[in-house]
């Protein structure tokens, strides 16, 4: 005979492992994964610190994204501690992770013993709707796109690499995007500067940015800078707010050389790629965490590569595909997932179709990443003894 429904949670509870709510709060900050499995509705009215959600209606198809090593140890719990417990099964006896437990009368317990519960801001209904796909991969949901909704980000250039990444930044629901430009958009530009239209010729850059990101996504906050980076400037822009992360679509090596110690010297990271021909590069600068672009390019990159010094060529989907690249960086170092690419060169060479990651490594004598951020001093940034000899080398 069948057992009942009461009498099957009963048996299977023999044969889990259930543990006590004060030994998971005890765990929370011990790289043990909690796992939420109530319902969506459930989960936005308040969790344990920390908690991934995986609904058990989803357990099986979602599990891997938010607990990939099946090694970790792994708590779960519910309301009481019932559905838990059948998730517990699940996982340790069909899925074969390592260490599982069900905690013990579920939020409910964990409530009564006066411990902390954190309530998820709630997203509206519409942005519920906007940003369903994310929502529907554990890997953002729900705290991710809040993550991404109270960030900053900053661009360099409203140009080849800054169009495309202001767009799905802006569509991905960046709170706060400024962008930093002083030019006009020209006929020229609009190749690949997808972010301009045509009947915008001759308007500013971020104006015309800031109307395409607005008219994609009424949620983005533009912080408009109509001006050029330089020295005089560079601290200001960098500290009018907290920006999370610097999208670097600058177009000289002198200025870039600047953004590296400004932004080392206050601790920003900087997702950083450039352009020529049918060639991008790509890669993330995390200070101190991983090498500068000092400890990259020690010497500037030679002249037949600088391409400040003149109008150059380039492939107008190139920027698109790098700086896409950066964007997809740029949300991941928000949200916290996956890999960034800190310490990894990526080249893409569009002509052959091919990927190459070089492996670049922290110079310990580095003349800015290897010292203590505060002795950096205004006179030291940007060093770049000869830039117009340098161009002028060029021809
Ligand atoms: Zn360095």
């Amino acid at each position: 005979m069948s057992p009942s429904g009461a009498e099957l949670i009963r048996q299977i509870k023999g044969q889990i492992n259930e543990v006590d709510p004060a030994e998971v709060h005890d765990l929370v900050d011990d790289g043990v994964a909690l796992v939420d499995v109530r319902e969506t509705e459930e989960f936005n009215s308040g969790h344990l610190p920390g908690a991934r959600h995986v609904p058990r209606g989803y357990l099986e198809s979602r599990i891997e994204g938010a607990v990939p090593d099946r090694s970790q140890r792994v708590v779960l719990y519910c309301a009481s501690g019932n559905r838990s417990a059948l998730a517990a099964h699940t996982l340790s006896q069909q899925l074969g992770y390592e260490h599982v437990e069900s905690m013990t009368g579920g939020i409910t317990l964990w409530k009564d013993r006066g411990y902390e519960v954190e309530v998820p801001r709630a997203l509206t209904t519409e942005q519920r709707e906007r940003y369903s796909r994310h929502l529907l991969i554990p890997e953002v949901g729900a705290e991710g796109q809040q993550k991404l909704l109270d960030s900053s980000v900053l661009l360099l250039g409203a140009g080849g690499l800054g169009s495309p990444a202001a767009l799905y930044l802006a569509a991905a629901g960046v709170g706060t995007i400024g962008i930093v430009d002083n030019d006009e958009v020209d006929l020229s530009n609009l190749q690949r500067q997808v972010i301009h239209t045509t009947d915008r010729i001759g308007t500013s850059k971020v104006d015309s940015a800031e109307e395409t990101m607005r008219a994609i996504n009424p949620d983005v906050r533009v912080v408009k800078f109509p001006t050029r980076l330089g020295a005089e400037n560079i601290m200001d822009v960098l500290q009018a707010r907290a920006w999370d992360v610097v999208v670097d679509g600058l177009d000289n090596f002198p200025t870039r050389y600047l953004l590296n110690d400004a932004t080392v010297r206050l601790g920003i990271p900087v997702v950083s790629a450039s352009i020529l021909g049918f060639d991008g590069q790509l890669s993330v600068f995390k200070p101190h965490e991983g090498p500068c672009y000092r400890c990259l390019y020690p010497v500037p990159p030679p002249v037949e590569l600088a391409p400040s010094c003149g109008a150059n060529g380039v492939l107008g989907v190139l920027p698109g595909t790098m700086g896409l690249l950066q964007a997809t960086e740029v949300v991941k170092l928000i949200v916290g997932a996956g890999e960034p690419l800190v310490g990894r060169l990526l080249l893409y060479e569009a002509l052959g179709a091919t990927f190459t990651e070089l492996k670049v490594r922290r110079d310990p004598d580095c003349p800015v990443c290897s010292r203590d951020p505060a002795e950096i001093s205004d006179e030291e940034m940007g060093v770049f003894p000869d830039y117009e000899a340098f161009c002028a080398a060029a021809g």
